[in-house]
């Protein structure tokens, strides 16, 4: 069907559903692009869901699905893109942060052919300074460990149905939207935005739950960190070598090395080093563990109906 489907995960933002469904709305209509609107809502507990119902009530072209539990943003994407329709699909927040004109743009790009059209972040709006350094951090090392070009990446992108429908295809139980994305390929056009100000609401992310997101993605993305444990060992290889025939020279000019200090030293050194690299490992076995369950992604508890009269027209 053409038209644009319309993703926008929410996550307790009851104040942000009537505000932005009815500006999309409003917007779409008057650029005449035939739209679907899919609100999931992401185990939210502040009553967003009654919100989703009323908006579906009012308006056919708006879809509301509820989980369970709430299974975070990447869950949340490709749940509303399993039940989008259109031919191209769009994801974005639903705190106004990714400004709808912004939206419209990507429609025309994605008209004129491009496959994956992706906002980038030119102004980062209000987010403060630690937050910043730590988001271009977590991207620089991510661009470097997989070469592709992350940073200044956000979950603002409109894709054409292949994508889509590759993207769903992939097996994995953890998906990291950003990196797939990007690993997929594809005709790519890149759309700067300005990040504004959420319009309600706050922010959901706090350090620990960013650190954890950083690291859970780190691992599902690249295996990297593996060779850092194969790397080390290496590194501890030279010292012991170079270690060996300095005590075994001194050891052959009469004066053995003193003793206590040294053993010490090296076995503090070597523990930590296996200790971290067991770390490493084991938080990989239970990446691998996770993905072996093939438990579902997500629970979908609720649904809003199709009004299949309407999407005829
Ligand atoms: N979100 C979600 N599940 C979560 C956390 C966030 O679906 O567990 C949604 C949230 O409702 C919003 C979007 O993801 O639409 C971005 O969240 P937020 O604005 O808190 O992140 P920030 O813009 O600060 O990066
Ligand atoms: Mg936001």
């Amino acid at each position: 069907m053409k038209g644009l489907s319309v993703v926008l995960p929410a996550y307790n933002e009851r104040e942000m559903i009537p505000i932005i469904s009815r500006e999309l709305t409003r917007r779409l209509e008057q650029e005449k692009i035939s739209y679907e609107l899919i609100f999931v809502s992401d185990g939210s507990s502040d009553g967003t869901w009654e919100e989703i119902e009323r908006e579906a009530d009012e308006n056919s072209r708006v879809l509301g699905l509820e989980f369970s539990r709430n299974f975070g943003k990447d869950s949340a994407i490709f749940a509303g893109m399993a039940q989008a329709r259109m031919d191209a699909v769009a994801v974005m927040d639903c705190d106004l942060q990714h400004p709808v004109d912004t939206l419209v743009s990507m429609y025309r790009i994605w008209e004129n052919g491009s496959e994956i059209v992706e906002g980038v972040k030119a102004y980062r709006g209000e987010e403060n300074f630690f937050y910043r350094k730590g988001a271009g951090w977590f991207y620089h090392i991510l661009s470097r460990a997989l070469k592709l070009d992350m940073e200044d990446a956000s979950d603002f992108k409109l894709m054409d149905r292949k994508v889509v429908d590759s993207l769903l295809k992939m097996p994995e139980r953890h998906l990291f939207f950003r990196g797939i994305s990007a690993w997929a390929g594809y005709r790519k056009t890149q759309v700067k935005y300005e990040v504004a100000e959420r319009a309600a609401g706050k922010s959901k992310w706090n350090w620990s739950s960013l650190i954890a997101y950083g690291f859970q993605n780190i691992v599902a993305f690249t295996t990297v960190p593996l060779q850092f444990v194969t790397v080390g060992g290496l590194i501890c290889f030279l010292g012991s070598v170079a270690l060996g025939i300095y005590s075994l020279i001194r050891y052959f000019q009469g004066q053995a090395v003193e003793g206590y200090t040294t053993i010490l030293m090296v076995l503090l050194i070597i523990g930590s080093a296996i200790m971290i690299s067991l770390g490493i490992i084991g938080f990989y076995m239970g990446k691998i563990y996770d993905e072996v369950r093939r438990r579902p992604r997500y629970l979908i508890s609720r649904m809003t109906h199709r009004q299949e009269k309407e999407e005829k027209t």
